[in-house]
């Protein structure tokens, strides 16, 4: 089964055509006399297929499947009632979205027929196939999908600890982080410094911190116009680089400054007591308030069921993002080791639909579906003012490689009312991302 290859920058094609594919299947099936493929049949509703996460790709994988193969038993672990999204928090920070605008309750997929459970897992056994949870409860598994998002690398930039984040926010998972930077930033005097350490790759949503930039810009022009923004940068090239220097220059002028690696921008120190940081020639910047967005790795559940390699990530095949190295295990989203997809939620969607398909058709022991990927990030620069970056990608010999040409990014000098309208798909693609994982 091949998923809409002829349309590459339609990410949900490759869903939908994976669905209808499948459909299609199972009414031949009915037609057939046999109700249900044979090893679904054999396992009858013991099959079980448990999710870690309930974010992007985890609740994805868990409403698909149920879709998909309805006679599966979906059990989803995730610890909050509501997930706040990363996506649109940067909206959030800056005043142009509420709170409860980006979190989503888990009602819909319920209705769905997912068994939800709202614990933390706390350990995996492969061998034996259990999951066991903070609460004591040991969760038996046909099939065991990860997608746990990040984890902050605590330590490997000195003096950034706990603590420190208390300080010093990274606001780089949506939370109690998020509103405390908002706090931070609404109490910052006019006139004052704001400066965000970003670090190197690999880390969650490459242009996030970019559009945090321009959004605290935003917010500090109307605000605190006297202030300064200034960004310290392990890095010499980030996600539409171009087109944020030319927005930040239209729109901010020298109220934000990126500094690159090689101008010394990369902080090797931080001193949350003093809100301070030391970059690694030695050059010291205090700030008002301080964003540090720290060096990162997969959530802490996907090392612990033995997934993750010395990289910090969990190496996977391509054709269906099976663990490299616990069998049985799936890992997606923010936690895997992709290839060139970056950790996005638009692509943590797709991984979803792909996970969901391959558990589905193997289960009922057909050929996994080919599987196909896309991304597209956007990003605001302002209310009215946005760009976007588009990638395709496939599976090849169990690697992830990008498609020839299938990259592209908004164009420069672009006139205003194609920023407006990239504004406008960027808040149509929020609607329709919540609505296809969490919110029907
Ligand atoms: C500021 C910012 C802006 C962003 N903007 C965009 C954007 O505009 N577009 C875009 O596509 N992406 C964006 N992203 C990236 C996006 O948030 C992530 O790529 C996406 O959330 C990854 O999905 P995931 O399923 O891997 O992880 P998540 O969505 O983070 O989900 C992980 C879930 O796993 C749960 N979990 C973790 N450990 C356990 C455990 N042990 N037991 C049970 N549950 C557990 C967590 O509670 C969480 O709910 C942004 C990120 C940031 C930080």
């Amino acid at each position: 089964m091949s998923a809409a290859p002829g349309r590459p920058k339609q990410a949900c094609t490759v869903g939908a055509s994976v669905s209808a594919a499948l459909q299609r299947r199972q009414i031949l099936l009915g037609a057939a006399g046999l109700a249900a493929p044979a090893i679904v049949r054999a396992q009858g509703a013991s099959a079980r297929v448990v999710v870690v996460g309930g974010g992007f790709g985890g609740a994805t994988v868990a409403r698909y499947l149920r879709t998909w193969a309805p006679q599966l038993e979906v059990v989803l672990v995730e610890p909050a009632e509501t997930f706040v999204t990363c996506p649109f928090s940067n909206h959030y920070l800056a005043g142009l979205r509420s709170w409860n605008s980006i979190g989503h309750g888990y009602d819909g997929l319920r209705a769905a027929g997912v068994r939800v459970v709202h614990a933390r897992a706390e350990d995996v056994d492969g061998a034996r196939r259990t999951l066991r949870l903070d609460s004591g409860q040991l969760l038996r598994w046909d099939r065991l999908v990860l997608s746990p998002g990040v984890d902050v690398r605590w330590g490997a930039l000195e003096g950034y600890d706990r603590a420190a984040a208390e300080r010093a926010p990274h606001a780089w998972k949506a939370g109690a982080q998020t509103r405390l930077l908002r706090r931070q930033l609404q109490a910052m005097p006019d006139g004052g410094r704001f400066v965000m350490v970003i670090p190197d790759n690999p880390f969650r949503c490459p242009p996030g911190p970019y559009e945090r930039a321009s959004l605290v810009a935003h917010y500090l022009k109307h605000h605190k116009p006297r202030s300064k923004l200034l960004l310290l940068d392990a890095k010499n090239n980030f996600s539409k680089k171009e087109l944020f220097l030319q927005g930040w220059k239209a729109l901010y002028g020298d109220m934000l400054e990126w500094v690159s690696l090689a101008q010394d921008g990369q902080v090797v120190r931080v001193d949350a007591r003093m809100l301070e940081v030391e970059t690694a020639f030695g050059e010291r910047h205090r700030a008002d308030v301080l964003n540090v967005i720290p060096p990162q790795k997969a959530g802490l559940i996907a090392e612990r069921a033995g997934a993750i390699d010395a990289s910090g990530w969990a190496p996977v095949r391509g054709e269906d993002l099976a663990s490299q190295r616990v069998a049985g295990v799936h890992v997606l989203g923010d936690a895997a080791q992709a290839g060139p997809i970056p950790k996005s939620g638009f692509a943590a969607n797709n991984q979803g639909k792909v996970v969901a398909a391959a558990i589905a058709a193997e289960l009922s022991g057909q050929d996994p579906p080919e599987a196909w990927f896309a991304n597209t990030c956007y990003s605001l620069l302002a209310p009215g003012y946005g760009i976007s970056v588009v990638g395709v990608y496939r599976a090849h010999e169990g690697r992830l490689i990008d498609l020839p040409h299938s990259v592209g990014v908004s164009p420069l000098d672009a006139p205003a009312v194609q920023r407006a309208a990239e504004a406008r798909q960027g808040a149509d693609w929020y609607a329709a991302i919540s609505a296809d994982i969490w919110d029907r």
